[in-house]
Order: structure tokens, then C-alpha cells, then sequence
């Protein structure tokens, strides 16, 4: 199967080293047709961050890559946005940036912080209740505000409460809300990714997890991109084997990249054979 990885962090995201330059090279050594840089666009520390520079640097640095790969690799200017919740007006300010793909994310609290900075004693049933009721609801909240085209790595938290601190979560708790957010996305014609960053950790799993991949198809979704969510060279085009098999699993013949902000569809065939 094609691999294009819709979901790779540069060193224009202030938790990511390398260049766009160094990815290119891995990407062709691994076999990748191509990636989407999706630099990290947090509204909430937008200015004390100094998102819009980063965001500039990226979209250019992707530019000049694309042409010193051409021929060689398909190379696409996107962005990871978290916090349209707290500031959608420059959401639409930000989304208004030549990008191929807008990623959806919440990954802060209420106050600000980074789910990654909680410790595990903060952890308690009704703090992760909580957040995770936090969590969805301000997701389905900046979709209804925000442009974007696809959600993305549904479940996040899980990645910390049950992969890193080992607690146990019941997510059918949260249902009635997963559902509104994978049905919206459905009905507004809206992509979902399967995040594989999860796969190689001690969540083993990928985000969200393959039943609400199922899900999104029975709602009728159609969309979905596979993004290995990369900080580091290593891990570029990650997971796509396992992910195409949860996409066949859920009856998908295809999945999903963003050219221009327009949906394209890789075929996925039960062999891994490709066709575009
Ligand atoms: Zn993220
Ligand atoms: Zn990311």
C-alpha cells in the first residue's frame, strides 16, 4: 500500500528536532510517497509561543523541500490546531494560512495545561470523569467553531491516564458524546485519523482505538487519515500496516490525504497492493 503520512511534527513544533530538509530524506529511505508537516498550533500560548513565526517557517520550509524532492516525494503544508474552543476567531484567523490539511486536537485542560505535565496522583475516577468529559465535550465544541478537516488521535487522553499512568478507562461511558463527534464529522463531510503513535508505546493501541473507526463507518464517515504523529525521523510512516488492517476491518476500501484541503483516497487492496 501507498504510504502517505498525514500526521509529522518538524522542528517548527516546539517539542520536535528535526528539519523538514532531514524528513524528506527519511521519508525516501523508508518508502513513503509522501507526508503532511503538521506543526503544532496552539492557540491558547499563541502569541507567548510564538505560533504565528512557526507556523510561517514551516509553511515555507515545506515549499523550499518540495522542490528539492519533486519527482521524488509528495510533500504537503498542514497544521495541528488545539484550544479553537478558547479562540475561535483566530482559529478562522489561522486556518485562513495555505495549508494542504487542518489537524483537530485538544490537548490542554481547562486552565491552559497539558494533559502531557499531569501526574499521576492528580489522577483520581472523578478527575479523569472530569477531564474526560472536559475533553470531548471541547472537541465537539471546536468542531462546531472551527475550520478543520480532520479530527484528530479521538481518545488522547488515554494515551497518558492508561498508557502511561496504567489506569483503566471505561470509554463507553462516553458514548452518547463520541457518538456526537463521529457522527458530526460524518455528516459535514469531515475526516478522522488513526493515530499510530500510540502503537509502539505502552498503550499499544492505536487513537481512537478500532471500534469507533467501525463506528464512524456505520455513521457514514468516509474519510479517514493515517498519521503516525512523528516527533522523530525514526517513526515516519509508523503503523500503517496495522491501521490498514483496522481499516479493512471496518469495511474501508481506502484511506484518506488532503491536497488544497480536498480529500483524496488511497485504495487499499487485501494484499497491501497499491492503487491510486
Ligand atoms: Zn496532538
Ligand atoms: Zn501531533
Amino acid at each position: 500500500m501507498r504510504i502517505f503520512d498525514s500526521h509529522v511534527h518538524s522542528s517548527n513544533s516546539p517539542d520536535a528536532e528535526s528539519s523538514v530538509m532531514l524528513l524528506c530524506e527519511q521519508a525516501v529511505a523508508a518508502g513513503l510517497s509522501g507526508f503532511c508537516v503538521t506543526d503544532h498550533c496552539e492557540l491558547e500560548e499563541y502569541e507567548s509561543g510564538q505560533f504565528a513565526e512557526r507556523i510561517s517557517q514551516s509553511i515555507f520550509d515545506v515549499g523550499k523541500a518540495a522542490k528539492v524532492f519533486q519527482g521524488r516525494l509528495t510533500l504537503h503544508t498542514g497544521v495541528e490546531i488545539s484550544g479553537v474552543h478558547h479562540r475561535p476567531e483566530l482559529a478562522r484567523q489561522v486556518a485562513g494560512r495555505p495549508f494542504d490539511m487542518i489537524l483537530l486536537s485538544v490537548h490542554n485542560d481547562e486552565d491552559g495545561t497539558d494533559i502531557f505535565y499531569h501526574p499521576f496522583d492528580r489522577w483520581t475516577p472523578q478527575e479523569i470523569d472530569r477531564y474526560l468529559t472536559y475533553y470531548f465535550t471541547s472537541l465537539l465544541r471546536s468542531m462546531q467553531l472551527g475550520e478543520f478537516d480532520v479530527v484528530a488521535h479521538l481518545t488522547y487522553p488515554i494515551r497518558y491516564i492508561t498508557g502511561r499512568h496504567k489506569i483503566p478507562v471505561d470509554l463507553g461511558r462516553y458514548s452518547d458524546l463520541t457518538d456526537a463527534i463521529l457522527r458530526l464529522a460524518a455528516q459535514e463531510g469531515k475526516g478522522l485519523e488513526i493515530n499510530t503513535s500510540g502503537l509502539s508505546g505502552p498503550l499499544a493501541d492505536t487513537m481512537p482505538p478500532a471500534p469507533y473507526i467501525r463506528r464512524f463507518r456505520e455513521l457514514g464517515g468516509e474519510f479517514v487519515t493515517i498519521g503516525s504523529d512523528s516527533h522523530q525521523i525514526h517513526t515516519l510512516g509508523a503503523g500503517f500496516d496495522q491501521a490498514r488492517q483496522i481499516l479493512a476491518d471496518a469495511g474501508f476500501g481506502s484511506y484518506t490525504f488532503y491536497r488544497e484541503r480536498h480529500p483524496l483516497l488511497i485504495q487499499i487492496e487485501e494484499k497491501g497492493v497499491v492503487n491510486v
